[in-house]
Protein backbone atom coordinates (compact mmCIF):
# COMPACT_ATOMS: atom_id res chain seq x y z
CA UNK A 1 0.00 0.00 0.00
CA UNK A 2 1.34 3.45 -0.71
CA UNK A 3 0.99 6.83 1.32
CA UNK A 4 -1.40 7.91 1.73
CA UNK A 5 -3.42 4.68 0.81
CA UNK A 6 -5.72 6.78 -1.55
CA UNK A 7 -7.95 4.21 -3.14
CA UNK A 8 -6.25 2.60 -6.42
CA UNK A 9 -8.85 3.74 -8.69
CA UNK A 10 -8.55 7.21 -7.34
CA UNK A 11 -4.67 7.31 -7.97
CA UNK A 12 -3.03 10.01 -9.68
CA UNK A 13 -6.78 11.46 -10.84
CA UNK A 14 -7.21 15.39 -10.72
CA UNK A 15 -10.07 17.18 -8.68
CA UNK A 16 -12.84 18.42 -10.69
CA UNK A 17 -13.05 22.32 -10.85
CA UNK A 18 -12.92 25.18 -13.65
CA UNK A 19 -10.33 27.33 -13.10
CA UNK A 20 -11.07 30.22 -10.71
CA UNK A 21 -8.78 33.06 -12.16
CA UNK A 22 -8.96 36.88 -11.34
CA UNK A 23 -10.20 38.09 -14.54
CA UNK A 24 -12.71 40.78 -15.32
CA UNK A 25 -15.34 39.01 -17.39
CA UNK A 26 -16.04 35.72 -15.88
CA UNK A 27 -18.03 33.73 -18.06
CA UNK A 28 -17.03 29.91 -16.96
CA UNK A 29 -19.02 28.23 -14.66
CA UNK A 30 -22.74 29.07 -15.56
CA UNK A 31 -23.51 31.17 -12.43
CA UNK A 32 -25.74 34.04 -12.43
CA UNK A 33 -24.37 37.55 -13.34
CA UNK A 34 -26.83 39.65 -10.90
CA UNK A 35 -25.76 40.18 -7.27
CA UNK A 36 -28.53 40.10 -4.97
CA UNK A 37 -29.69 43.82 -4.11
CA UNK A 38 -29.54 45.53 -1.16
CA UNK A 39 -32.93 44.84 -0.27
CA UNK A 40 -32.10 40.92 -0.61
CA UNK A 41 -29.00 41.58 1.51
CA UNK A 42 -30.48 42.73 3.92
CA UNK A 43 -33.13 40.18 4.50
CA UNK A 44 -30.90 37.53 4.10
CA UNK A 45 -28.10 39.22 6.74
CA UNK A 46 -31.28 39.58 9.13
CA UNK A 47 -32.36 35.89 8.32
CA UNK A 48 -28.91 34.82 9.51
CA UNK A 49 -28.76 37.15 12.67
CA UNK A 50 -32.04 35.33 13.70
CA UNK A 51 -30.41 31.78 13.49
CA UNK A 52 -27.48 32.37 14.64
CA UNK A 53 -29.16 32.81 17.95
CA UNK A 54 -29.56 28.97 18.42
CA UNK A 55 -26.72 27.93 16.89
CA UNK A 56 -25.67 26.05 19.57
CA UNK A 57 -28.32 23.71 19.09
CA UNK A 58 -28.54 21.22 15.90
CA UNK A 59 -30.68 22.77 13.01
CA UNK A 60 -33.57 20.82 12.08
CA UNK A 61 -32.73 17.97 9.94
CA UNK A 62 -35.61 17.83 7.91
CA UNK A 63 -35.47 21.54 7.34
CA UNK A 64 -39.24 21.00 7.67
CA UNK A 65 -39.85 25.28 6.73
CA UNK A 66 -37.62 25.04 3.96
CA UNK A 67 -39.41 22.00 2.71
CA UNK A 68 -42.57 23.63 2.61
CA UNK A 69 -41.31 27.03 0.97
CA UNK A 70 -39.59 24.50 -1.90
CA UNK A 71 -43.04 22.70 -2.67
CA UNK A 72 -44.97 26.16 -3.16
CA UNK A 73 -41.80 27.18 -5.30
CA UNK A 74 -41.71 23.70 -7.73
CA UNK A 75 -45.72 23.98 -7.69
CA UNK A 76 -45.60 26.82 -10.32
CA UNK A 77 -44.31 24.16 -12.90
CA UNK A 78 -46.40 21.51 -11.80
CA UNK A 79 -50.17 21.47 -12.41
CA UNK A 80 -50.64 18.83 -9.88
CA UNK A 81 -48.87 20.11 -7.12
CA UNK A 82 -45.76 19.20 -5.47
CA UNK A 83 -45.96 17.89 -1.34
CA UNK A 84 -43.36 19.14 0.98
CA UNK A 85 -43.01 15.25 1.03
CA UNK A 86 -42.17 14.98 -2.07
CA UNK A 87 -39.22 17.07 -1.68
CA UNK A 88 -35.47 16.87 -0.53
CA UNK A 89 -32.78 19.43 -0.73
CA UNK A 90 -28.61 19.44 -0.21
CA UNK A 91 -25.65 21.37 -0.08
CA UNK A 92 -26.41 21.94 -4.07
CA UNK A 93 -27.35 19.25 -5.99
CA UNK A 94 -24.01 17.70 -6.58
CA UNK A 95 -25.13 16.95 -3.08
CA UNK A 96 -28.27 15.56 -4.12
CA UNK A 97 -27.28 13.39 -7.22
CA UNK A 98 -24.03 12.07 -5.02
CA UNK A 99 -27.01 11.10 -2.37
CA UNK A 100 -29.07 9.52 -5.10
CA UNK A 101 -26.01 7.47 -5.98
CA UNK A 102 -25.12 6.31 -2.64
CA UNK A 103 -29.06 5.49 -2.13
CA UNK A 104 -29.38 3.72 -5.56
CA UNK A 105 -26.20 3.33 -6.53
CA UNK A 106 -23.06 1.05 -5.41
CA UNK A 107 -21.20 -1.85 -5.96
CA UNK A 108 -22.91 -4.49 -8.93
CA UNK A 109 -25.42 -1.67 -10.21
CA UNK A 110 -25.42 0.87 -12.96
CA UNK A 111 -25.65 4.50 -13.91
CA UNK A 112 -26.15 5.57 -17.23
CA UNK A 113 -26.25 8.39 -19.19
CA UNK A 114 -25.14 10.11 -22.51
CA UNK A 115 -21.94 12.20 -23.25
CA UNK A 116 -21.45 14.74 -24.10
CA UNK A 117 -22.96 15.68 -20.67
CA UNK A 118 -21.78 16.89 -16.77
CA UNK A 119 -18.77 16.09 -16.61
CA UNK A 120 -19.37 15.48 -12.54
CA UNK A 121 -21.71 12.37 -13.28
CA UNK A 122 -19.44 9.51 -13.65
CA UNK A 123 -17.63 10.90 -10.54
CA UNK A 124 -20.62 10.36 -8.76
CA UNK A 125 -20.39 6.91 -9.91
CA UNK A 126 -17.11 6.33 -9.39
CA UNK A 127 -16.73 7.40 -5.87
CA UNK A 128 -20.03 5.30 -5.19
CA UNK A 129 -18.41 2.40 -6.86
CA UNK A 130 -21.11 2.43 -9.30
CA UNK A 131 -20.45 0.89 -12.52
CA UNK A 132 -20.28 3.72 -15.34
CA UNK A 133 -22.27 3.24 -18.56
CA UNK A 134 -22.40 6.20 -21.28
CA UNK A 135 -24.46 6.22 -24.31
CA UNK A 136 -23.61 9.21 -26.44
CA UNK A 137 -25.83 11.88 -27.80
CA UNK A 138 -26.37 12.44 -32.10
CA UNK A 139 -24.39 15.08 -34.00
CA UNK A 140 -27.07 17.87 -32.73
CA UNK A 141 -26.77 16.58 -29.19
CA UNK A 142 -30.34 15.39 -29.03
CA UNK A 143 -30.95 11.81 -27.81
CA UNK A 144 -31.61 9.01 -30.61
CA UNK A 145 -34.70 7.68 -28.31
CA UNK A 146 -34.70 3.87 -29.93
CA UNK A 147 -30.72 3.70 -29.40
CA UNK A 148 -31.36 5.49 -25.92
CA UNK A 149 -33.94 2.89 -24.60
CA UNK A 150 -32.26 -0.09 -25.75
CA UNK A 151 -28.98 0.87 -24.06
CA UNK A 152 -31.23 1.30 -20.95
CA UNK A 153 -32.94 -2.20 -21.51
CA UNK A 154 -29.25 -3.66 -22.25
CA UNK A 155 -27.82 -2.41 -18.70
CA UNK A 156 -30.77 -2.06 -16.65
CA UNK A 157 -29.31 0.81 -14.49
CA UNK A 158 -30.27 1.44 -11.15
CA UNK A 159 -29.73 5.19 -12.37
CA UNK A 160 -30.09 6.82 -15.48
CA UNK A 161 -28.82 10.70 -15.17
CA UNK A 162 -30.24 13.25 -17.79
CA UNK A 163 -29.78 16.92 -17.63
CA UNK A 164 -32.45 18.67 -19.54
CA UNK A 165 -31.22 21.24 -20.73
CA UNK A 166 -27.75 19.58 -20.86
CA UNK A 167 -24.82 20.62 -19.46
CA UNK A 168 -22.66 21.79 -21.48
CA UNK A 169 -24.46 22.18 -24.69
CA UNK A 170 -27.74 23.48 -23.59
CA UNK A 171 -29.90 21.01 -25.45
CA UNK A 172 -33.71 20.18 -23.39
CA UNK A 173 -34.95 16.56 -23.17
CA UNK A 174 -38.59 16.69 -24.91
CA UNK A 175 -41.67 15.03 -22.72
CA UNK A 176 -41.29 11.95 -24.79
CA UNK A 177 -37.89 11.18 -23.95
CA UNK A 178 -38.15 11.44 -20.41
CA UNK A 179 -41.74 9.11 -20.97
CA UNK A 180 -39.75 6.49 -23.18
CA UNK A 181 -36.84 6.03 -20.39
CA UNK A 182 -39.08 6.36 -17.25
CA UNK A 183 -40.71 3.50 -18.87
CA UNK A 184 -37.71 1.08 -20.37
CA UNK A 185 -35.89 1.73 -16.40
CA UNK A 186 -38.62 -0.26 -14.73
CA UNK A 187 -37.80 -0.31 -11.34
CA UNK A 188 -34.43 2.02 -11.83
CA UNK A 189 -34.59 5.90 -11.21
CA UNK A 190 -34.68 8.44 -14.14
CA UNK A 191 -33.34 11.70 -12.74
CA UNK A 192 -34.17 14.49 -14.45
CA UNK A 193 -31.64 17.14 -13.80
CA UNK A 194 -33.50 20.53 -14.52
CA UNK A 195 -30.00 22.73 -12.96
CA UNK A 196 -30.89 25.30 -15.69
CA UNK A 197 -34.91 24.72 -15.84
CA UNK A 198 -35.77 27.87 -15.43
CA UNK A 199 -33.82 29.10 -18.71
CA UNK A 200 -35.74 26.81 -20.91
CA UNK A 201 -37.69 28.40 -23.84
CA UNK A 202 -41.35 29.30 -24.33
CA UNK A 203 -42.88 25.98 -24.89
CA UNK A 204 -40.51 23.67 -23.56
CA UNK A 205 -42.52 21.91 -20.75
CA UNK A 206 -40.70 20.98 -16.99
CA UNK A 207 -40.48 17.23 -16.39
CA UNK A 208 -41.87 18.24 -12.98
CA UNK A 209 -45.25 17.53 -15.48
CA UNK A 210 -44.78 13.84 -15.41
CA UNK A 211 -43.99 13.47 -11.84
CA UNK A 212 -47.90 11.78 -11.45
CA UNK A 213 -46.71 9.32 -13.95
CA UNK A 214 -44.44 8.00 -12.99
CA UNK A 215 -42.90 6.70 -9.93
CA UNK A 216 -39.25 6.05 -10.96
CA UNK A 217 -39.11 10.07 -11.68
CA UNK A 218 -36.85 12.26 -10.17
CA UNK A 219 -36.56 16.18 -10.73
CA UNK A 220 -33.45 18.03 -9.35
CA UNK A 221 -32.87 21.40 -9.71
CA UNK A 222 -30.63 24.05 -7.57
CA UNK A 223 -30.92 27.85 -6.19
CA UNK A 224 -27.69 28.25 -7.52
CA UNK A 225 -28.56 29.57 -11.66
CA UNK A 226 -31.37 31.21 -11.73
CA UNK A 227 -31.76 32.04 -8.24
CA UNK A 228 -28.58 33.60 -8.39
CA UNK A 229 -27.31 31.74 -5.15
CA UNK A 230 -24.60 29.43 -5.97
CA UNK A 231 -22.23 30.79 -3.04
CA UNK A 232 -25.16 29.50 -0.54
CA UNK A 233 -25.07 25.93 -1.85
CA UNK A 234 -28.67 24.76 -2.08
CA UNK A 235 -29.98 22.09 -4.44
CA UNK A 236 -33.34 19.83 -4.15
CA UNK A 237 -35.31 17.55 -5.74
CA UNK A 238 -39.25 16.31 -6.12
CA UNK A 239 -40.08 12.22 -6.51
CA UNK A 240 -42.08 10.10 -5.01
CA UNK A 241 -41.86 10.10 -1.31
CA UNK A 242 -40.43 6.41 -1.24
CA UNK A 243 -37.38 8.33 -2.87
CA UNK A 244 -37.07 11.18 -0.57
CA UNK A 245 -37.21 8.98 2.56
CA UNK A 246 -34.64 6.30 0.84
CA UNK A 247 -32.10 9.35 0.44
CA UNK A 248 -32.32 10.09 4.49
CA UNK A 249 -30.88 7.11 5.17
CA UNK A 250 -27.68 8.45 3.29
CA UNK A 251 -27.75 11.66 3.90
CA UNK A 252 -25.02 12.98 7.15
CA UNK A 253 -26.94 14.01 10.45
CA UNK A 254 -27.98 17.84 9.87
CA UNK A 255 -26.76 17.83 6.33
CA UNK A 256 -28.23 21.23 5.86
CA UNK A 257 -26.85 23.94 8.73
CA UNK A 258 -29.39 26.17 10.12
CA UNK A 259 -27.49 29.15 8.42
CA UNK A 260 -28.00 27.31 5.17
CA UNK A 261 -31.65 26.72 5.62
CA UNK A 262 -32.22 31.07 7.08
CA UNK A 263 -30.66 31.98 3.54
CA UNK A 264 -32.43 29.73 1.26
CA UNK A 265 -35.87 30.35 2.91
CA UNK A 266 -35.01 34.38 3.02
CA UNK A 267 -33.87 33.80 -0.60
CA UNK A 268 -37.34 32.24 -1.74
CA UNK A 269 -39.42 34.88 0.15
CA UNK A 270 -37.93 37.00 -2.34
CA UNK A 271 -37.83 34.65 -5.49
CA UNK A 272 -40.29 37.31 -8.11
CA UNK A 273 -36.97 39.71 -7.47
CA UNK A 274 -34.00 37.42 -7.47
CA UNK A 275 -35.72 35.07 -10.76
CA UNK A 276 -36.60 38.67 -11.87
CA UNK A 277 -33.28 38.67 -14.64
CA UNK A 278 -34.37 35.30 -15.93
CA UNK A 279 -35.76 36.68 -18.62
CA UNK A 280 -33.47 39.07 -19.31
CA UNK A 281 -31.01 36.15 -19.67
CA UNK A 282 -32.94 34.58 -22.28
CA UNK A 283 -32.92 37.00 -24.22
CA UNK A 284 -29.24 38.00 -23.98
CA UNK A 285 -28.54 34.12 -24.71
CA UNK A 286 -30.69 33.87 -27.63
CA UNK A 287 -28.67 37.38 -29.24
CA UNK A 288 -25.29 35.41 -28.62
CA UNK A 289 -26.71 32.27 -30.18
CA UNK A 290 -27.88 34.98 -33.11
CA UNK A 291 -24.51 36.96 -32.98
CA UNK A 292 -21.94 33.36 -32.91
CA UNK A 293 -23.98 32.17 -35.74
CA UNK A 294 -23.57 35.57 -37.33
CA UNK A 295 -19.70 34.78 -36.80
CA UNK A 296 -20.01 32.03 -39.34
CA UNK A 297 -19.33 29.50 -35.79
CA UNK A 298 -21.83 26.53 -35.17
CA UNK A 299 -23.69 26.96 -32.02
CA UNK A 300 -25.84 24.11 -30.32
CA UNK A 301 -29.60 25.43 -29.77
CA UNK A 302 -29.65 26.28 -26.18
CA UNK A 303 -32.29 26.08 -23.24
CA UNK A 304 -29.76 27.69 -20.65
CA UNK A 305 -28.18 29.98 -19.65
CA UNK A 306 -24.43 29.34 -21.71
CA UNK A 307 -24.15 28.61 -24.84
CA UNK A 308 -21.39 25.95 -26.45
CA UNK A 309 -20.13 27.21 -29.87
CA UNK A 310 -16.80 26.38 -32.26
CA UNK A 311 -15.46 24.34 -34.07
CA UNK A 312 -12.15 25.53 -33.14
CA UNK A 313 -8.95 22.75 -34.38
CA UNK A 314 -7.19 24.62 -31.34
CA UNK A 315 -9.81 25.22 -28.91
CA UNK A 316 -7.11 26.09 -26.23
CA UNK A 317 -5.19 28.80 -28.03
CA UNK A 318 -8.78 30.60 -28.38
CA UNK A 319 -9.54 29.92 -24.72
CA UNK A 320 -6.08 31.29 -24.04
CA UNK A 321 -6.74 34.34 -26.44
CA UNK A 322 -9.77 35.24 -24.51
CA UNK A 323 -8.09 34.95 -21.12
CA UNK A 324 -5.79 37.36 -22.25
CA UNK A 325 -8.10 39.65 -23.06
CA UNK A 326 -9.93 39.35 -19.69
CA UNK A 327 -12.60 37.30 -20.43
CA UNK A 328 -13.14 34.11 -18.79
CA UNK A 329 -14.99 30.99 -20.76
CA UNK A 330 -14.79 27.40 -20.32
CA UNK A 331 -12.83 24.61 -22.55
CA UNK A 332 -15.54 21.85 -21.77
CA UNK A 333 -17.30 19.41 -24.42
CA UNK A 334 -16.28 17.77 -27.31
CA UNK A 335 -12.85 18.18 -29.11
CA UNK A 336 -13.15 21.61 -30.80
CA UNK A 337 -15.73 23.48 -28.65
CA UNK A 338 -16.15 26.28 -26.36
CA UNK A 339 -18.70 26.91 -23.73
CA UNK A 340 -19.43 30.92 -22.61
CA UNK A 341 -21.79 31.44 -19.58
CA UNK A 342 -24.15 34.31 -20.08
CA UNK A 343 -23.63 37.15 -18.61
CA UNK A 344 -24.79 41.09 -18.10
CA UNK A 345 -25.35 42.44 -21.40
CA UNK A 346 -22.03 45.10 -20.69
CA UNK A 347 -20.20 41.50 -20.14
CA UNK A 348 -21.21 40.33 -23.65
CA UNK A 349 -20.11 42.82 -25.43
CA UNK A 350 -16.64 42.15 -24.27
CA UNK A 351 -17.20 38.76 -24.60
CA UNK A 352 -18.29 39.66 -28.63
CA UNK A 353 -15.32 42.15 -29.27
CA UNK A 354 -12.75 39.57 -27.38
CA UNK A 355 -14.02 37.10 -29.29
CA UNK A 356 -13.37 39.16 -32.57
CA UNK A 357 -10.59 39.94 -31.90
CA UNK A 358 -9.11 36.18 -31.38
CA UNK A 359 -10.72 35.16 -34.00
CA UNK A 360 -9.08 37.72 -36.17
CA UNK A 361 -5.70 37.42 -35.08
CA UNK A 362 -5.59 33.68 -34.83
CA UNK A 363 -5.42 31.30 -37.52
CA UNK A 364 -8.48 30.09 -37.17
CA UNK A 365 -9.20 27.04 -38.75
CA UNK A 366 -12.26 24.69 -37.60
CA UNK A 367 -12.34 21.76 -37.51
CA UNK A 368 -15.62 20.53 -38.79
CA UNK A 369 -17.59 17.46 -37.61
CA UNK A 370 -15.03 17.66 -33.92
CA UNK A 371 -17.16 15.97 -31.60
N1 LIG B 1 -26.20 19.74 -12.74
C1 LIG B 1 -25.69 20.37 -13.79
C2 LIG B 1 -26.10 19.96 -15.16
C3 LIG B 1 -24.76 21.41 -13.60
O1 LIG B 1 -24.23 22.02 -14.66
C4 LIG B 1 -24.39 21.78 -12.28
C5 LIG B 1 -23.40 22.89 -11.97
N2 LIG B 1 -22.60 23.33 -12.91
C6 LIG B 1 -24.95 21.08 -11.23
C7 LIG B 1 -25.86 20.08 -11.49
C8 LIG B 1 -24.59 21.33 -9.80
O2 LIG B 1 -24.87 22.58 -9.34
P1 LIG B 1 -25.00 22.94 -7.81
O3 LIG B 1 -24.27 21.89 -7.02
O4 LIG B 1 -24.41 24.28 -7.66
O5 LIG B 1 -26.47 22.89 -7.50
Amino acid sequence: MTFPPLREELQGLEPYGAPQLDVPVQLNVNENPHAPSATVVAEIARAVAEAATTLNRYPDREFTDLRVALATYLSRDAPQGIAPEQVWAANGSNEVMLQLLQAFGGPGRVALSFAPTYSMYPEYARDTSTAWVQGRRETDFSLDLDAARTLVLEHRPSVVLLPSPNNPTGTALPPEAVSVLCEAAGDGLVVVDEAYGEFRRTGTPSALELLPRYRNLVVTRTMSKAFALAGARLGYLAAAPEITDAIRVVRLPYHLSAITQAVALAALRHAPELLGKVDELRAERDRTVDWLRGQGLRVADSDANFALFGTFADRHAVWQGMVDRGVLIREVGPEGWLRVSIGTADEMAQFQNALSEVMSTQVMGTEEGAR
